[in-house]
C-alpha cells in the first residue's frame, strides 16, 4: 500500500459503517428467521404502485436513463410547487450531499455540523479535503446559536438534518426560522429532510421547501429510501434555487439515477395510501417501543423520526446477543455513542420480536 499514489483524504477516511444485511447475519450465524430493524427502511415492504412501475421499467433497461429525469422532476415540480430547474436527483440522498462538497468545498474551507451529526457528513467533508468543524450538541440536538457562532470567513456549508439520525431530535420552527435569517447568505445551509414524511403534518414542523424562495442558499434533500421504502434501489433528491441546481448539475454524473429508480419513484410518490399507512404504522410502532422500553426502565431518546435511540451500558455484548436471537439493531460507537443502539420502528410484530429478544437479553446490560 504504501508505494500507492492514494489519495491523502481517502485515506485518512473512517468509512461510513451500514447496518448488517440480513443476508450477512444468515451467513455468519446459520439463522433463517431474522428482523433487520437496522437501517430505517419501511418495513411495510415496497408500495404496489412503485412496484409495478418497476415491472415494467425493467423492460427497457437496454436503455440509458434520461440522464435529466424529466418525468420525475416533472412529478417532484407539482408535488411541491416547484420549477423543475429546483431539482436535483441522486443515488441516494448520500449522491446529493456528496454532490454539495464536491460542487461547493475545497481545502481551505470548513464545514459546520453538530456533533451526534449524519455520518455522511463528514465523510463528504473530508472526500474534498475540507476542514470538519463540529458543535457540541445540546441534549443530543442541533445546537443552532452554538453553530452560529462558529461560523468564520472560511464556512462554506452548514449541514443539519431535521430531525436528526441517529438522535431523532427534532428542531421547531421558530429556531430553523431564527437560524436562516442569520446565516450570512454566502453559506450553503443543508436542510437533510430524510425523515420529513413521517412528521411534517405537525404545525411546528418547519418544511425547508417553504423557505426556498426566502434563502437562495437554502438546500433541502430528500429522499424515496425511508417512508417511501425504495432504499435498495437508491434514489433522493435536493430542492434549492435554480443557481444552486445548476452548478450541482454540472458536478452530477449524467447517469447517477438509474431507469427503475427514476420510474419507481414516480409512482411512490402518487401513492399516498402507502405513505399515509407508513406514517401510521410508524406512530403506533414509536409509542408501542417507548411503551416497552419504558415498560424496562430504560433510557431512550425521544425520537421524531423512524427509529429510537436507547441506552444500553454494555451495548456492544447486547447487540450481539440480539443478533443471536435474530434481531439486527445498530450500534452506535461509530457516533461516540458508545452506550447507546438504535432500532429502527418496524410492523407490531418485528416490535415485538425486538422487545422480547430485549427482556430476555437483559442480563447483558
Ligand atoms: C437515511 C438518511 C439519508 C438518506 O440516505 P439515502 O442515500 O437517500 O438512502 C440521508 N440523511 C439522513 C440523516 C439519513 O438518516
Amino acid at each position: 500500500m504504501k508505494n500507492l499514489p492514494i489519495n491523502e483524504n481517502i485515506a485518512a477516511l473512517q468509512p461510513y459503517v451500514p447496518g448488517k444485511p440480513i443476508s450477512e447475519l444468515m451467513r455468519e450465524f446459520g439463522l433463517s428467521d431474522i428482523v433487520k430493524l437496522a437501517s430505517n427502511e419501511n418495513p411495510l415492504g415496497v408500495s404496489p404502485k412503485a412496484k409495478t412501475a418497476m415491472q415494467m421499467a425493467i423492460e427497457t433497461v437496454n436503455f440509458y436513463p434520461d440522464g435529466n429525469s424529466f418525468e420525475l422532476k416533472q412529478a417532484l415540480a407539482d408535488f411541491y410547487q416547484l420549477s423543475s430547474d429546483q431539482l436535483v436527483l441522486g443515488n441516494g440522498s448520500n449522491d446529493v450531499l456528496d454532490l454539495i462538497a464536491r460542487t461547493f468545498l475545497s481545502p481551505e474551507k470548513e464545514v459546520i455540523f453538530s456533533q451526534y451529526a449524519f455520518a455522511v457528513y463528514p465523510i463528504v467533508t473530508q472526500l474534498v479535503g475540507a476542514t470538519a468543524v463540529e458543535v457540541p450538541a445540546h441534549e443530543w440536538g442541533h445546537d443552532l446559536d452554538a453553530m452560529l457562532s462558529a461560523i468564520t470567513d472560511k464556512t462554506a456549508v452548514i449541514f443539519i438534518a431535521n430531525p436528526n439520525n441517529p438522535t431523532g431530535t427534532l428542531l421547531e420552527k421558530d429556531a430553523v426560522e431564527a437560524f436562516l435569517q442569520q446565516v450570512p447568505a454566502h453559506i450553503i445551509v443543508v436542510l437533510d429532510e430524510a425523515y420529513a414524511e413521517y412528521l411534517e403534518h405537525l404545525p411546528n414542523y418547519p418544511r425547508g421547501v417553504d423557505y426556498l424562495a426566502q434563502y437562495p442558499n437554502l438546500i433541502v434533500t430528500r429522499t424515496f429510501s425511508k417512508i417511501y421504502g425504495l432504499a435498495g434501489l437508491r434514489i433522493g433528491y435536493g430542492m434549492a434555487s435554480s443557481e444552486i441546481i445548476n452548478v450541482l448539475n454540472r458536478a452530477r454524473q449524467p447517469f447517477n439515477v438509474n431507469l427503475v429508480a427514476q420510474a419507481a419513484a414516480e409512482a411512490a410518490l402518487k401513492d399516498s395510501d402507502y405513505v399515509q399507512r407508513s406514517v401510521k404504522t410508524n406512530t403506533e410502532g414509536l409509542e408501542q417501543l417507548a411503551q416497552g422500553l419504558d415498560g424496562l426502565d430504560i433510557e431512550y431518546i425521544e425520537s421524531y423520526a423512524n427509529f429510537i435511540t436507547f441506552k444500553a451500558p454494555k451495548a456492544s455484548e447486547l447487540y450481539l446477543k440480539l443478533l443471536e436471537a435474530g434481531v439486527i439493531v445498530r450500534p452506535l460507537a461509530g457516533y461516540k455513542m458508545a452506550d447507546y443502539l438504535r432500532v429502527s420502528v418496524g410492523d407490531y410484530e418485528q416490535n415485538r420480536r425486538f422487545l422480547l429478544a430485549l427482556i430476555e437479553n437483559l442480563d447483558a446490560e
